[in-house]
């Protein structure tokens, strides 16, 4: 029976376009579906920033930002890369001691940064409050406009000719055929699925749970901010909270715009606004960033992360879908570890070395959740 591509790619987000990209680069046949509903890739921050709430989530954030950098000179001038560096901000002495202590982690990693005090940070970002105790400064992190890089990676200069996409909604993975809305089955060797937080709806039963977010940009201040700003209080107030939390994250758009972030609330997947949320999140961001108060804001809008029991993203095979591969799961980190995503996928799909551990991002670790019997 003949083919409609080698491999099938659900999704064509950040994950699935460098999955895309990656596959076809290999020289097979690979077909991109997506049906624009909306992404997280659009919806985000676009900071590629290295994270270390773990040894998994350090390997694959580092490896990815020096994918990132090798891509850097390709990408066109809408991808808007800027390589701002983060200032991770300690307000008091213990944020102090673990800047320090994240310093020694990102070190260890290879990862370029240094410890700057209360009067070093002043004079790189006059704009902060005064008095704050000092920063981690991680001088590789960068910032990037993500559906445009997705874009480019689909059909920018050097997409390989083995690269096709086309515009379907996927109501079904019956490997090795996807079923589509419009009632035509397409066939492939493999299909990879990379659909963000409407993963569960093809593949029921991934461990995937909704982590919804806001973002507000200003008006144009440029000059404001020079580096991506987060509080170090970032991973205890937000990433590991359990109900809704906030915390100061802003970002200087190369526009001179002001992107502020960032809220996290679970398992809501529509789209409307939570003001009161929004509010508490202003009024910190005003608390670091006194100057904000003075803005002017032109929109705000949500995205949902689609985030797994431990952060991590899932890639690899589905342990019981033989055909059936999984890119999902990336939480507020995708696209930072979108390219390094690829490489692992694309590695345990030809049976190439992997550049880092596969283990711990393949989906047998939630094999109870993930059991054939769930489809
Ligand atoms: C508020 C917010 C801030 C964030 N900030 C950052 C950040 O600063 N740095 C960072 O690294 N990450 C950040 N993230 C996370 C990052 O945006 C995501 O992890 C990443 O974009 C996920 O990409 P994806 O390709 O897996 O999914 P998505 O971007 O969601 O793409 C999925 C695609 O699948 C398509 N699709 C879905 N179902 C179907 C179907 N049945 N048929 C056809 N097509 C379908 C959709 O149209 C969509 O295009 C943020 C996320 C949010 C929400």
């Amino acid at each position: 029976m003949t083919l409609d591509a080698d491999i099938i790619v659900v999704g064509g987000g950040i994950v699935g376009a460098a999955c895309a990209r990656a596959l076809a680069a290999t020289g097979q046949r690979v077909l991109v579906l997506d049906d624009r509903r909306g992404s997280a890739t659009a919806a985000g921050m676009g900071h590629l920033v290295v994270m270390d709430d773990n040894p998994a989530e350090l390997a694959l954030s580092a490896y990815s930002l020096a994918l990132w950098r090798q891509w850097m000179p390709q990408l066109d001038s809408t991808c808007a890369w800027h390589g701002c560096g983060t200032l991770w901000l300690a307000s008091n002495e213990a944020e102090m001691q673990e800047a320090e202590k994240k310093q020694v982690r990102l070190h260890a990693a290879g990862v370029s940064c240094t410890l700057e005090g209360g009067a070093a940070l002043a004079a790189l970002e006059p704009s902060l409050r005064p008095g704050l105790f000092g920063a981690l400064r991680v001088h590789q992190d960068a910032i990037v406009y993500a559906p445009n890089v997705a874009r480019w990676l689909l059909e920018g200069p050097g997409t390989p000719a083995t690269l096709q996409r086309r515009h379907a909604s996927v109501v079904a993975i019956e490997e090795p055929h996807v079923r589509l809305a419009d009632g035509t089955s397409l066939r492939a060797r493999a299909v990879v699925l990379a659909n963000g937080i409407h993963a569960n709806t093809l593949c029921p039963g991934l461990p995937i749970r909704a982590k919804k977010g806001q973002l507000l940009i200003t008006d144009r201040y440029p000059g404001t901010v020079h580096h991506q700003l987060v509080e170090l209080g970032y991973v205890t107030s937000a990433h590991h909270a359990t109900g809704p939390s906030v915390a100061f994250n802003v970002q200087p758009r190369p526009t001179g715009q002001l992107l502020i972030g960032s809220s996290r609330e679970f398992d809501d997947t529509s789209v409307a606004m939570n003001f009161p949320l929004l509010e508490k999140m202003l009024r910190r961001a005003v608390a670091y960033l006194p100057a904000l108060a003075d803005c002017i804001a032109t929109r705000c809008w949500t995205g949902v992360r689609a985030a797994t029991p431990d952060s991590l993203p899932i890639l690899g095979p589905h342990p019981s879908r033989p055909g059936l591969w999984l890119a999902v799961g990336h939480e507020g980190l995708g696209v930072t570890t979108g390219p390094a995503s690829a490489q692992l996928l694309v590695a345990q799909m030809t049976g190439g070395p992997c550049p880092i551990d596969p283990t711990p991002y393949r989906a047998e670790r939630f094999m109870t959740v993930c059991d054939h019997h769930d489809r």
